[in-house]
């Protein structure tokens, strides 16, 4: 295969070689020799930083792949995975010699290499946007870049120390959440202390040299709890596998140190074991063995067999007070699942070599991204959808029940909104209320484990904006975004019909006499590819309804005299109910409410802007007459309108509370409400408040002139 000899033949080959003997046959182990033999070639003028040949580092690579025994395709593709990117071999040679299974393997691996992570978030967000997509076609491609990931954290001190911090936060920020989420633990905890002992070496050491002093010093009573775990399980018969002292990795502990802002203490006080047995009945068996022995914490057992984490990951968690009462937290497992939380994903290829045959770790793994490939279409931007991809990849979840007592997973923080999205997307989007242990409870409550949860949907119901405030999980959002995306597509289709009906009417005309071709001819002429999209752009503002029915009705398609001319004289105003949805936004610096004069501001993109007639801004948006619109509110206008009170009151006990009484015994709701501090007798309280018309307002500030602390009260337009 390889007719160039190196001409001091080290066999760098020979240790890979003994570890995938132990679980490769002879003739496959023929093909990963040639890919090396080939490597080696392809690499056989470079070297590392360090001095040492290049080729080293692939078969390093490789070599943590071979312990965890995956399969020999990969172990190739991780010893060629640099050659396309650093040499001027080519995925075709790749293709020639070892197949397209390899080659399309590496140059997976390649595209995942070119990929520089900037500082600008949009960059950074597109490059994970590719690196999902390379997970989409052969998860395989992710194990080895973590492996190549891996072995290059393991020698980054040879980096300069400006490449090593880089190369250190991408580590932490990116690739040890993916190997988390693919449930590969181990590699997950050697990147992250890899990745923190290359940001802060510092703060490695001294954190470093603690624990080193802390086990020592515990290794007694270590000795004592796993003597006494491994008699009491010998008297019961349990075959015990193994059963030893676990340590926190320094990274975990350094975080919760930060983000729990636990002392040293609390943390290194906590003595981890770890008891693997041979079958799921042992598990639990061994449980209550531990249970009698020592006393347990209550509400501090998990029982992730039955109920497995997102990644796949099973165990029995327990907590207990062991001798001299000390906390003792002890995970309980089969081989298998201890392989599965090992490994992960990469856990399939190991025990499964050649069957098709899929552990849970792959297809949670498989699912996980096929849920990411559905949200990142659904997503407009690189931005929204890592802001969604993000959430996922901290998988903190709660369980919670269905009321036919399916249990659902949801990310930690969800809400009753998220679980509805979770159960199916209908239900998301016609969700009005939930009860959460038969009681009904806002849609905003997070949610704890164990609840039981109810959606009360109805029909034509449809999201609120307001839900993105409160939704965690990446579907929930993804599904609200793309809703209220299109509510407002069809909300801007009405609303630009009913624009261009009046400015038709306000030229004597009617739009009903306008035929079909003549409305399509106009479409297309303006660039659009039916009515509805040139009714859409009137409704959002892009277009303006005078100048489209003006040129529907002179057959004139000249575009230059129409904006000018135009007078409003014979302008009706166009009535509104205040039920326009996402196409009609009231105006923050005025606050109209129904029995207001008002006027419509058309903005581009955005539809109608409604301010009082009186309204200063309104001075400024007179310079574009042909966007200003005459408006009137419909006689039988419904629902709650925000207005802003001010309020200007003696500083006096409980006043506040009257405030507040007053205005919910007058049928309104308070929204906002901040009290700026006056000159100390007075204060200033602004409210926010939701009233039906002017007339309720009218109503609600009779009685507020009740309180006599009260020296001045009006509505706030600014
Ligand atoms: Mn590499």
């Amino acid at each position: 295969m390889c007719e160039v000899v190196l001409e001091t033949r080290v066999d760098y080959f020979a240790d890979l070689r003994e570890e995938l003997a132990k679980y490769i046959d002879d003739e496959k182990l023929e093909q990963v020799a040639k890919a090396y033999e080939y490597a080696a070639w392809a690499h056989r003028n470079q070297k590392r930083l360090t001095g040492e040949p290049y080729i080293i580092h692939p078969v390093a690579a490789a070599k943590i792949l071979a312990e965890m025994h995956m399969d020999y395709q990969t172990i190739m593709a991780t010893l060629l995975h640099d050659v396309i990117e650093d040499t001027e071999v080519s995925k075709e040679d790749l293709s020639d010699k070892f197949g397209d299974d390899i080659a399309e393997l590496v140059d997976g691996v390649s595209k995942l290499t070119q990929i520089k992570f900037e500082t600008r978030a949009e960059m950074q967000a597109e490059n994970f946007r590719k690196m999902v997509l390379a997970m989409v076609r052969d998860i395989r491609v992710i194990i080895v870049k973590l492996a190549d990931r891996l072995h290059n954290m393991r020698t980054a001190e040879s980096l300069p120390r400006k490449k090593q911090r880089l190369k250190a936060l991408e580590t932490l920020e990116i690739y040890a959440p993916i190997a988390n989420r693919l449930g590969m633990h181990r590699f997950c905890v050697e990147l992250e202390d890899a990745g923190f002992k290359a940001y802060y070496p510092l703060r490695y050491r001294i954190l470093h040299n603690a624990v080193k002093t802390a086990v020592g010093n515990r290794s007694e009573i270590v000795k004592v709890i796993e003597n006494e775990l491994t008699d009491a399980l010998k008297n019961k018969n349990i075959n015990l596998v193994k059963l030893y002292g676990r340590q926190k990795h320094l990274c975990s502990i350094y975080q919760k140190m930060k983000v729990k802002k636990a002392s040293f203490a609390e943390i290194m006080d906590v003595y981890g074991f770890r008891i693997v047995v041979n079958s799921t009945d042992d598990c639990y068996r061994v449980l209550g063995i531990a249970h009698n022995l020592y006393k347990p914490v209550p509400a501090r057992f998990k029982d992730y067999i039955a109920i497995p984490k997102v990644n796949g990951y099973q165990s029995l968690h327990t907590t207990l007070f062991g001798p001299y009462r000390v906390p003792i937290e002890i995970q309980i497992r089969t081989e298998d699942m201890e392989n599965i939380a090992n490994n992960g994903v990469a856990a399939h290829w190991i025990y499964k070599e050649g069957s098709p045959e899929h552990t849970d770790a792959h297809y949670r793994a498989e699912q996980w991204v096929r849920s990411l490939l559905e949200m990142q279409q659904s997503s407009g931007s690189s931005i929204e959808f890592i802001e969604t991809v993000k959430i996922d990849l901290f998988p903190d979840e709660v369980y919670v029940f269905t009321p036919r007592g399916d249990i659902l997973e949801l990310p930690k923080g969800a809400t009753p909104v998220d679980f509805a999205y979770a159960i199916h997307s209908d239900i998301g989007n016609s969700c009005v209320a939930a009860k959460i242990n038969r009681r009904l409870s806002p849609l905003s409550t997070p949610l704890v484990n164990g609840q039981r949860v109810e959606i009360i949907t109805a029909p034509g119901a449809c999201p609120n904006p307001a839900w993105l405030n409160f939704v965690v999980s990446g579907k929930a959002r993804s599904n609200i975004r793309h809703f209220l995306k299109s509510q407002q597509h069809v909300e801007s289709i009405a609303l630009g019909k009913r624009l261009l009906k009046k400015a038709m009417k306000d030229f004597g005309s009617d739009l009903d006499t306008i035929s079909d071709k003549a409305l399509m001819a106009m479409s297309s002429l303006l660039g659009y590819d039916n009515f509805e999209q040139l009714a859409e752009a009137i409704g959002l503002g892009n277009q303006v309804a005078q100048v489209i029915a003006k040129r529907l009705l002179s057959g004139d398609s000249s575009l230059a005299e129409l904006a000018e001319n135009d007078s409003q004289s014979s302008d009706k105003p166009l009535l509104i109910k205040g039920t326009e949805g996402m196409v009609l936004h009231f105006a923050e610096c005025c606050r109209p409410i129904p029995g207001d004069l008002i006027i419509g501001y058309l903005r581009a993109g955005q539809g109608i802007e409604v301010h009082l007639e009186s309204c200063k801004r309104t001075s400024r948006l007179r310079n574009n007459p042909e966007r200003l619109l005459n408006l009137m509110w419909q006689g039988d206008v419904k629902g709650d309108f925000l207005t802003d009170l001010t309020v200007e009151v003696r500083n006096q006990r409980g006043v506040l509370a009257d405030i507040a009484r007053i205005i919910a015994e007058s049928g309104a709701n308070i929204d906002n409400i901040a009290v700026k501090p006056g000159d100390g007798t007075y204060n200033v309280v602004d409210l926010t408040l939701a009233v039906h018309s002017r007339d309720h307002l009218a109503e609600v500030m009779r009685r507020l002139r009740g309180i006599h602390a009260i020296a001045r009260m009006y509505r706030s337009k600014s």
